[in-house]
């Protein structure tokens, strides 16, 4: 018993799973929708073409059965044409359900129940249009209720003899039914909303520093993919020098806010990818050709110069970086670029700090 509940559960759980990048993809959820509520339509449709024709109900049994036929024919086209197409299949959509309620509505037989499938439309009106869209339509509707139930005009067309009760209250219980789909969408929409908000967020910082919103290691190699690489490549690794006093004397909020800055300060002097490595070094990698050796130079030029301003007070200070430049040409591994790149940066804080370890004179590496 245990297994058969468990076995049942893990295909539930396969079933979602495979639906769920359909479902949360707004483009391919509009399209599954249409699918999902035309297919609907179309069996509910065919189960009661077999108990009109096990009740024998004569001629109820066609037109259902051509519901059936045209829900059948709308999931093919939302799933041949949908992609491209889903504004004017959604209008024929609207136009074919608006068209069979009228119709429901006017014949009325067998004793006035088709009239009661018009609750369903706040639900699928919703599910497919959205919550605007949803809404017109379902006041359309209203009106339409309205007219026939309410305006002398509307009833005399009626060929059903539908009771005073009936159709005093059946447009309040339609409301009803309204009323509450505009609730759930509405719960949808913000729901949908704050995950979206969230799933952004969270896609952002797999790849940012959550301090000061550059790249982050991950970020690095992420790019290092995508982007070709033509010519020679150049990595520095940079290292803010004594930076543990910045926290000592300053505090780790002034020291957030000299990590903050001073990646700015790099980002603005590299035209290249810029990442914070870990604490307070980061790594700039450039992958179109240049002077390494000078950019770094302009970049350490740049830190030193820069003043950090510490909010709410007259006093303010200043950084210095070690830098540790690295090329090689196009197919060179990142990891080694970075790995030279620091030996040079300990050898930058080994001969004083606030300095600059390059490529040797003419270059060493191939
Ligand atoms: P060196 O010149 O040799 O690089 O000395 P250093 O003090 O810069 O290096 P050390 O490795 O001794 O200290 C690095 C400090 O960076 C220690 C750690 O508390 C601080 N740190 C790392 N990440 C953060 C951060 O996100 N915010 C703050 N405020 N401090 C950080
Ligand atoms: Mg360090
Ligand atoms: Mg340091």
């Amino acid at each position: 018993m245990q297994d058969r509940k468990l076995s049942f559960l893990e295909r539930w759980d396969s079933l979602t799973a495979r639906l769920t990048p359909l479902l949360t993809d707004e483009g391919k959820r509009e399209r599954v929708q249409y699918l999902g509520v035309s297919l609907l339509l179309g069996f509910i449709s065919l189960l009661i073409v077999v108990l009109n024709l096990v009740t024998h109900r004569g001629w109820h049994t066609y037109t259902t059965f051509g519901y059936a036929v045209l829900s059948f024919l709308n999931a093919f086209l939302f799933w041949r044409f949908g992609k491209r197409h889903t504004r004017p299949l959604s209008l024929l959509f609207i136009l074919e359900m608006i068209g069979m309620f009228i119709f429901f509505i006017i014949v009325g037989k067998p004793e006035g129940f088709p009239t009661l499938w018009i609750c369903l439309l706040p639900a699928c009106g919703m599910l497919l249009f959205g919550m605007r869209r949803g809404v017109i339509l379902c006041i359309v509707m209203f009106f339409i209720l309205a007219f026939f139930f309410w305006v002398p005009l509307g009833q005399s067309l009626l060929q059903y003899d539908y009771s005073d009760t009936f159709m005093i209250r059946f447009p309040m219980f339609y409301l009803a039914s309204f009323l509450l789909s505009i609730l759930l969408e509405y719960i949808r929409f913000v729901t949908q909303r704050e995950l979206d908000r969230l799933r952004d967020k969270y896609r952002f910082f797999a790849s940012h520093d959550y301090l000061t919103s550059i790249l982050n290691r991950a970020g690095l190699k992420e790019r290092y993919q995508q982007i070709r690489r033509t010519g020679r490549q150049t990595v520095m690794m940079i290292d803010i020098d004594h930076f543990k006093d910045v926290n000592d004397h300053y505090g780790h909020e002034i020291g957030d806010l000299v990590l903050t800055e001073t990646a700015q300060t790099i980002s603005e002097n590299v035209n290249g990818v810029v990442c914070r490595w870990g604490g307070e070094e980061f790594v700039a990698w450039i992958h179109v050709p240049v002077d390494g050796n000078a950019l770094g130079e302009t970049v350490r030029k740049a830190v030193e110069e820069h003043v950090v301003r510490i909010p709410n007070s007259t006093r303010s200070l200043s950084v210095t970086i070690s830098v540790g430049v690295a090329s090689g040409p196009p197919d060179s591994v990142i990891d080694e670029l970075v790995k030279r790149a620091d030996a040079r940066m300990f050898q930058a804080k080994d001969s004083g700090r606030n300095r600059v370890v390059g490529e040797p004179e003419g270059g060493d590496q191939p």
